[in-house]
């Protein structure tokens, strides 16, 4: 029998006790059918532990002590108490930070520096929410001489919501975050490879002083949990990134029960390098927009266009440049680039390689696996590509980017804008004028300027098209969990 706590020894040293239960009303407990699943380190290929797996009845259990958290307690709290947690929570991330920084560099195989800007973000997000609590205010509307109205906005109650590998702990605190400043009781799905600092971060949900019931983390599958969540009738809204396949499902699933959908789904981002650019900035900016956490990123700039007076100065730059970012162990913080999550996703991206250089496209570097354990992908670059390739237009998540050539900017708009999606666009350019101009041009939830990947906790992101509905982080997230209540009153 699995104990629920196991204790790990991290690749770095540290030792910890990871909890290998489903959490549910504020204690790990193991699954009704007693059933384990193995948690792999993708960067050795090695068992980290076996975790109890949830199913359809644990799923009822958990929403059950959500729904009578969400009643008797959470809701009803005063948002002084609920920003107090909030803010405490925050404190414990940062004191675990270099801790759980770790356990995500071993489950997820990414980088520990990249570990430890997600746990940095991650606090700072617990943080800005717990400022939101005591805020939530409404309007007095003017409706004639002898009446008036006031609105309110309501908790919406017990919120599903189910999260991808990619950032396991800062989807966590992206769903929590909002969730509960408002009100909200949470049941919640990690991705099934990398479930472990969820259930670490949620025993210090409860040292923050956050009521049983009130978050409660159930590992499992998509096709069970996940679809279980999006049915149940006590749950009043899903929130889910991943991929905007599963998205669409999820969204006609939760129809039936006319449930609350947000949703923050793939991308295929455009990353502009104008000729008048900082080419040797801008050079390092679509690296990084493209190769940071391995390229498992939904607003990754994958498609990097470049004016063609400098296509030829940029790609040799972009390649020397590409050239130097190392590969490998994602604890020795020499690696800039450390695994892939699974096994699926290296097979994916290696397939990608394969039907990029088939379809003509050509590799100037990269394209191929970095050694023989452990799930590592050299960062790839693809020149002399055409738009309407597959490696152009479908999302890899992986480090592979293409490289285009343009010359005007009305050219340049129109193959950023030829996309399904809409989630990030970068451009890189010293003309104020043009930047703004092509900015309001880009059909993208998010663009950058002179950078890429830049996040901030006060500044919402989301995204446009296929790339989803609903904004996480800054106010607009505290939308998503709040319904107007309009009164009217005679007087
Ligand atoms: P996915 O969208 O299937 O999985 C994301 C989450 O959804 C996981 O927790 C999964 O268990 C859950 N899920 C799966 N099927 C479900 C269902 N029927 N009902 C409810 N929940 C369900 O993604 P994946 O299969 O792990 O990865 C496939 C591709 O998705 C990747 O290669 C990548 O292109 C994309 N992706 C995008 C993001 C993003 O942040 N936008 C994140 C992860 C994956």
């Amino acid at each position: 029998q699995l104990p629920l706590k196991v204790p790990i020894t991290l690749p770095n040293g540290i030792k910890y006790e990871q909890p290998t239960g489903l959490f549910i009303n504020g204690e790990f407990v193991k699954s009704k059918e007693g059933k384990t699943v193995d948690v792999i380190d993708p960067s050795t290929e090695k068992l980290i532990t076996p975790i109890y797996e949830a199913f359809q009845d644990d799923v009822d259990i958990a929403v059950a002590a959500a729904k009578k958290a969400f009643h008797s307690n959470w809701s009803q709290l005063e948002p002084e108490a609920r920003a107090k947690s909030l803010f405490k929570l925050a404190d414990l991330i940062e004191e675990n930070s270099e801790l759980l920084a770790s356990i995500e560099s071993m489950d997820n195989g990414k980088s520990l520096t990249c570990s430890r800007g997600d746990v940095d973000l991650v606090s700072k997000y617990l943080r800005s929410c717990a400022g939101w609590a005591d805020k939530l205010n409404g309007n007095v509307i003017n409706t004639g001489k002898d009446h008036f109205a006031y609105t309110t906005r309501e908790p919406l109650g017990v919120c599903g919501q189910i999260i991808p590998w990619n950032f396991p702990l800062l989807m966590w605190s992206w769903k929590i975050g909002p969730a509960l400043a408002t009100g909200n009781t949470v049941v919640l799905k990690p991705a099934e490879n990398t479930p472990l600092s969820a259930l670490f971060a949620s025993q210090l949900c409860k040292e923050a002083g956050i009521p049983n019931g009130v978050v409660n983390i159930i590992p499992g599958s998509g096709r069970i949990v996940g679809e279980s969540l999006c049915k149940h009738p006590d749950i009043k809204k899903i929130a889910f990134t991943g991929s905007t396949r599963t998205g669409s499902h999820i969204m006609k699933t939760a129809a039936d029960t006319i449930k609350k959908v947000t949703l923050e789904l793939g991308g295929k981002s455009p990353n502009i390098v104008f000729a008048d650019a900082d080419l040797d900035k801008a050079v390092k900016d679509i690296a990084f927009g493209i190769f940071y956490n391995s390229g498992e990123v939904c607003c990754a700039g994958s498609r990097v266009y470049v004016q063609d007076s400098v296509y030829e100065e940029v790609l040799q730059k972009f390649k020397a440049y590409t050239e130097t970012l190392k590969v490998g162990n994602p604890f020795d913080e020499s690696n800039f680039q450390g695994a892939q999550t699974s096994k699926q996703q290296l097979s994916k991206i290696l397939d990608y390689v394969k039907i990029g250089t088939k379809e003509g496209a050509r590799v100037i570097t990269g394209g191929e696996r970095c050694g023989k354990n452990g799930y590592f992908v050299k960062p790839t670059i693809f020149a002399d590509v055409k738009e309407d390739m597959k490696i152009v237009k479908e999302e890899i998540f992986g480090p592979i980017v293409t490289v285009s050539k343009f010359s005007t900017v009305d050219e340049v708009v129109s193959m950023a804008n030829d996309s399904q999606y809409g989630l990030a666009a970068g451009i890189h350019t010293k003309d104020v004028n043009k930047a703004i101009d092509v900015s309001n041009r880009l059909n993208a939830g998010t663009i950058w300027i002179n950078t890429y990947n830049a996040f901030h906790q006060n500044v919402p992101f989301g995204g446009f098209g296929q790339s989803g509905i609903g904004r996480e982080m800054g106010a607009a997230a505290l939308d998503n969990y709040t319904q107007v209540k309009s009164v009217r009153m005679a007087i």
